[in-house]
């Protein structure tokens, strides 16, 4: 599940994506990055704890939590060969991926 290259990504170029929490409202158990016009989770974060060490990368979970509740954008940089979800308020890239090159 989820999107772990630039194929898997690009497939949700426009679309609505939108970062959404699951569980307590201040310390939510889990932080998904979602695609909602194709209803699946491009990726998400378990709460650190004993079993699940911190990620410190910009899909970790206390990464993700700072964009909880806002809208995203999936978007290509062709210049870039990249395809990258990005934060619309915030302008933060939470996942990108380029493109293999061949
Ligand atoms: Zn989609
Ligand atoms: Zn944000």
């Amino acid at each position: 599940m989820g999107a772990h290259n630039h194929a898997d990504l690009a497939v949700h170029i426009g679309h609505r994506i939108e970062c959404a929490t699951y569980g307590d409202d201040i310390e939510p158990a889990n932080v998904a990055v979602e695609c909602i016009d194709c209803s699946v989770v491009l990726r998400d974060a378990d709460r650190p704890g004993d079993e699940a060490p911190d990620d410190p990368t910009p899909s970790g979970y206390w990464n993700l939590l700072d964009h909880a509740g806002h809208w995203l954008a999936c978007i290509s940089r062709p210049s870039a060969r990249t395809v990258a979800v990005s934060c619309r308020r915030c302008g933060l890239d939470l996942l990108a991926f380029a493109r293999a090159t061949d």
